[in-house]
């Protein structure tokens, strides 16, 4: 059996070193060949030993490290570029956070290689784009956002036209039985104590003003070529259903299995075959209950400027995503409260003039608008608290 080559992009953070551990599982079938950090070179120095990757690139060009003759070293954004260019690889592991992931995943598309994407914030911010680039290469684009990923199953053998409706379910988040006024009060260190996942800080926080499910709104929306009136949000505290769709006739197909990413990276890294592992299976017994509550969008105003952003797509979802990056890294430097985070976000949303088809240009200088607004407001409430 040849093994299937693989490059991870942001291979030292939560989901990278997840796959990693996939990997470790089957160093026959898996073979890493490129790896990349944003900042973290010690990790990343003992990923290069252990896997002996052929290149491998760092975001922050300041930081400086050496590798074994073997393998080469890029740096910066277009370093990460270059090493999804040069190298022959059969599958590109998408694991970075934030925007500035849009030209790695644009230059994995463009030479032809299968993506495995946990990435969201790049569908949200250019679906359209990204949706073109993939028709033009032909490669397939196999989901890991564990909700993508259970609808992603459960049509892969149908046709989409017989697509009636999707269910995101979402846990609810840690705050999900707060009020309206305990919410105003939420500090960084609670709303980075997420109940059921553990992530990094950026979809964390996202999880916990349920930005995480809105976001994802629009990514099935794009990945699925579904209308988001179409697309609806289940709470779904136990964690076991990922997804479900229905189908014109009324029936409803869901995927399950324990909430670990572990489930949707092992299949993606598998596609399209599936094999045998020995992860935790589901228990159904000892589960007993499967429960499922209406999400309330005006305790979680974010659903609801999401959801606006779905039926306007465009420029208006770039906005959205990057105006929400800032007011998220705001949030964790304590410089402005939870709840400003959808107050702020309403505020640059309604000072956005939309563009309905934006070509990439467009995109850019929108994304560099909203970031550029978002500070503005930011430095405003700063200085009204002080
Ligand atoms: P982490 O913050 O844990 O990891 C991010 C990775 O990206 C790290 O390797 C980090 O490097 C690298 N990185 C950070 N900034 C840059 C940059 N500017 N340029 C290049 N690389 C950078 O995030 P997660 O693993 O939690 O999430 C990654 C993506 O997957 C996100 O888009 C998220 O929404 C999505 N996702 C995550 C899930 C999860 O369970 N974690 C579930 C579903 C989707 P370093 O650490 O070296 O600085
Ligand atoms: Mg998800």
């Amino acid at each position: 059996m040849k093994s299937k080559k693989i490059i991870i992009l942001g291979s030292t953070g939560s989901i990278g070193q997840t796959t990693l551990n996939v990997v470790r599982q089957d160093r026959k079938r898996f073979r890493i060949i490129g790896l990349t950090a944003g900042s973290n070179t010690e990790l990343l120095k003992r990923q290069i030993e252990e896997f002996r990757p052929k290149a491998v690139a760092i975001f922050d060009e300041k930081k400086l490290f050496s590798a074994p003759s073997h393998t080469r070293i890029f740096r910066g954004l277009s370093g990460i570029n270059e090493l999804v260019k040069s190298q022959d690889a059969d599958l590109v592991v998408i694991a970075t956070s934030g925007a500035n992931t849009l030209f790695p995943l644009i230059s994995s598309i463009r030479s032809k290689k299968d993506i495995a994407l946990a990435n969201k914030e790049t569908i949200v911010m250019a679906g359209d784009i990204i949706n073109d680039e993939l028709t033009k290469s032909g490669v397939n684009l196999i989901p890991i956002d564990s909700e993508q990923s259970a609808i992603f199953q459960c049509i892969r053998n149908e046709d989409n036209n017989d697509l009636n409706k999707i269910y995101l379910t979402a846990s609810g988040g840690p705050f999900y039985n707060y009020s309206k006024d305990k919410l105003e009060n939420i500090t960084p260190d609670q709303a980075l104590r997420h109940p059921c996942w553990n992530m990094g800080k950026k979809i964390t926080i996202d999880s916990a003003t349920m930005m995480n499910k809105g976001l994802e709104v629009i990514e099935a929306m794009y990945l699925f070529k579904m209308h988001p009136k179409n697309i609806n949000i289940l709470i779904h505290p136990e964690v076991i259903i990922h997804s479900m769709v229905e189908f014109v006739d009324g029936i409803v197909m869901a995927q399950l299995s324990q909430p670990h990413m572990k489930f949707p990276i092992f299949y993606a890294l598998n596609f399209p075959s599936r094999t045998k592992n020995r992860f935790k299976k589901v228990d159904f017994i000892k589960i007993k209950n499967l429960n499922f509550l209406k999400p309330d969008f005006n305790k979680f105003p974010c659903l609801k400027l999401a959801y606006k952003a779905a039926f306007s797509r465009g420029t208006v979802c770039t906005v959205l995503n990057a105006a929400n990056e800032e007011l998220v890294k705001a949030f964790l430097a304590r410089k402005i409260k939870f709840m400003d985070i959808p107050k702020l976000l309403e505020k640059v949303l309604s000072r956005h003039r939309q563009i309905t088809k934006p070509n990439i240009i467009e995109i850019l200088s929108m994304d560099t608008w909203a970031r550029d607004e978002a500070v503005r407001y930011i430095n405003k409430q700063n200085t009204l608290r002080l």
